[in-house]
């Protein structure tokens, strides 16, 4: 077996579903959009559901209707591009709720599922996705009569509490919603974290959940073994990989490990990025390839077996700063090419 093991640990994603839950009086949904963070929905979504989440938010349509083969009928499936031109037969069919973030958007949601359920997204400030204050003020009476399931908007800075855009956006997003009777939405996991201001009647994690900051206090939930293929002494002077990126200064006992770029161990990470074994570092020397990683393991007596990237003594922020990325984007470019495991 050479393909390196990715376990993921459905009960630490529940443990962190409840962690999140607690922190906060109103409901607690959760985002599982590009695949539960890379994680993989078939086995996450069920593994939410059962500690508790009955609503679900997803990126994209096409999520939407995988999520709902997942889950059966009953829970709630939010998408947050709305609705898009062909996708009135997924919405239907798999019930899912678009956020609407336009006019437009919602002129062809009625137009072709009069009566379907619906939410409305609003722009405080983060200028991506959403409808801005004008549009709003213009559409409200209108779009309310329509009694959306939810009214949401997305801040930008979350993850830093001190920052001024928190508040502006907050003070927007309960000056475009005052009176509005549908519950309302406006943290993720940094929002959560910025205290109850923020809650509002329904909060939607995402990264916490998989064990990503700024959710400080996660359990981790991800741990990545990649197994060493060969072990060879390099005399001072010779080099290793492409490039001829690393010249060995002195005898460096060099293993090659089963993992690369192609399975989301982006290049960027070398040079700064170590693996472990058994709590040493063992700092990555060289180019990292599609397929394959150089260490330098002189710091330990054993010849490994497996070395490790992430897990007890790295978490995906570690790896993510070594790449100058955030944990987000480690985690969702995992590849296809590891065995997965589900421990629960
Ligand atoms: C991705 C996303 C979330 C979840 O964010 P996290 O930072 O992962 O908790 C919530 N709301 C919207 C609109 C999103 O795009």
């Amino acid at each position: 077996m050479t393909a390196a093991t990715l376990t993921i640990d459905l009960s630490a994603i529940a443990a962190n579903w409840r962690a999140l839950d607690k922190l906060t009086e109103c409901e607690t949904a959760a985002t599982i959009k590009a695949d539960a963070y890379g994680l993989g929905v078939e086995k996450v979504g069920p593994a939410l559901a059962e500690a508790g989440a009955r609503l679900f938010f997803v990126a994209l349509a096409e999520e939407g209707v995988r999520l709902r083969r997942v889950l059966g009928p009953g829970p709630g499936i939010c998408v947050f591009s709305g609705h898009m031109p062909g996708d009135a037969d997924m919405i239907r069919q798999a019930d899912l709720a678009p956020m609407i973030n336009s006019v437009d958007q919602l002129l062809t949601h009625v137009e072709a599922l009069p009566g379907h359920p619906f939410g409305i997204q609003l722009d405080s400030g983060m200028n991506r996705l959403g409808m801005e204050p004008a549009e709003w003020s213009a559409l409200r009476d209108i779009a309310l009569a329509q009694q959306p399931v939810m009214v949401m908007s997305h801040l930008a800075c979350a993850d830093e509490p001190d920052h001024a855009m928190n508040r502006l956006q907050l003070d927007t997003f309960e000056e475009m919603t005052r009176g509005v009777e549908a519950p309302r939405s406006l943290a993720a996991t940094g929002g959560i974290l910025l205290g109850e201001k923020y809650h509002f009647d329904l909060t939607r994690p995402g990264v916490g959940l998989y064990g990503g900051l700024p959710f400080i206090d996660a359990t981790p939930v991800v741990t990545l073994d990649v197994p060493v293929i060969q072990v060879r002494d390099v005399a001072a002077g010779e080099s290793v990989g492409y490039a001829n990126a690393f010249v060995a200064r002195k005898l460096t006992r060099v293993a090659t490990v089963a993992a690369g770029y192609a399975d989301g161990l982006i290049r960027a990470m070398g040079g700064e990025a170590t693996f472990t074994y058994e709590g040493h570092r063992l700092p990555v020397i060289g180019r990292v390839s599609m397929d394959l990683i150089t260490l330098d393991v002189s710091g330990i007596a054993q010849t490994p077996e497996h070395v490790q990237l992430m897990g007890q003594h790295q978490s995906v922020d570690t790896v993510a700063e070594f790449a100058g990325t955030i944990g987000y984007e480690i985690l969702t470019s995992l590849g296809a090419r590891y065995d997965r495991v589900y421990v629960t």
